[in-house]
């Protein structure tokens, strides 16, 4: 290692700052000391993010979680985290101290997280600046189930067909799904038991999502799933486990046994596409998929 690498690891080590990676799977593997001690970390420990959070929320390490429900929490916040190349907010920790959290992705899905003390900086304007970090996140997120929204998924489309245009190696694939007969679950059940089949299909389709890839609510009970650096052929595979799995599914929604399907129509980018030629193309499978009889999925073809 040459005199400067060491002194850049020996000083990163030793910083104020907090510094972090994670891997693709959100696995942390290295941390400085700050961080380590910040979120309760032992130095040989390498927790997921997702753990790692369920266990400060216990103990009251790390971030302050203002959420009773950690789940919910994680599944709306893991809707956001690590899908654009940067990301910057302002964090509050539970020993008190503000942080201002920046989040880099590299192409592989690597994170590197630093964050920097800001609680002696302008107290007075952080409401402020907390009510626009809040205005953002809300203007990206579904208000019943707490995921990504149709204004976020569509701007993920967009950069999926603008990363695909500019760069000849890049591709990937778009997915529309639609729960099946939701007009009859509402009519049978009623709307509330309607919501919660919403919301139960929103936090059983996360387990299935990697890194780069995006997941939202665009319509009543229409979801996008955007799947970057995907063939067809494998995004068919995935999506035909989603359906598996929904299909085995049997959530416990107004205190019944209940179980649903869904459809989904997929397309992979295509040179000269446009969000919106894409977008029409996976919308076209997705009927494609109702007609053929429901709880498939079928494949537009440019
Ligand atoms: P298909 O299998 O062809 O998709 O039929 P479907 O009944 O699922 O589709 P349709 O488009 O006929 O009906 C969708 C229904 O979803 C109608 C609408 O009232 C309901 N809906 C839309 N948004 C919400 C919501 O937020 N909550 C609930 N409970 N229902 C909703
Ligand atoms: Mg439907
Ligand atoms: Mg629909």
């Amino acid at each position: 290692m040459s005199e400067a690498a060491a002194r850049f690891l020996t000083l990163s080590e030793e910083a104020e700052v907090l510094v972090a990676l994670y891997d693709p799977a959100d696995c942390l593997r290295r941390a400085n000391r700050a961080f380590r001690e910040a979120f309760a970390v032992g130095p040989d420990e390498q927790p997921v993010w997702a753990d790692l959070m369920r266990r400060n929320f216990g103990t009251r390490h790390g971030t302050v979680i203002s959420s009773t429900d950690i789940e919910s929490w994680l599944v709306s916040t893991l809707s956001r985290r690590g899908k654009r190349r940067f990301r910057a907010f302002e964090t509050d920790l539970a020993d008190g101290r503000w942080f201002w959290m920046t989040e880099s992705v590299d192409r592989d899905g690597w994170m590197l997280c630093i964050a920097t003390d800001i609680t002696q900086l302008r107290v007075d304007e952080r409401s402020l600046r907390q009510d626009r970090d809040q205005a953002l996140k809300a203007s990206q997120t579904d208000e019943l189930t707490g995921i990504a929204n149709r204004r976020f998924m569509i701007a993920q489309l967009e950069a999926l067909v603008v990363r695909c245009t500019a760069e000849s190696a890049a591709h990937g694939s778009a997915c529309i799904l639609d729960i099946d007969f939701f007009k009859l679950i509402n009519d049978v059940h009623g709307h509330q038991v309607g919501d919660s089949v919403l919301l139960d299909f929103a936090r059983r389709l996360e387990p299935f999502l990697r890194r780069h890839d995006s997941f939202g609510r665009i319509g009543g009970e229409e979801f996008m799933l955007i799947l970057p650096n995907t063939s067809l052929h494998d995004a068919a595979a995935v999506v035909g486990r989603i359906l598996d799995m929904v299909r085995q599914a049997r959530p416990q929604v107004g205190g019944v046994s209940f179980s649903y399907t869904c459809s989904a129509g997929i397309a992979a980018f295509s040179p000269g596409d446009t969000a919106q030629t894409l977008y029409a193309r996976t919308d076209a499978a997705l009927y494609a998929a109702k007609r053929a009889g429901r709880d498939r999925v079928e494949v537009g073809l440019p």
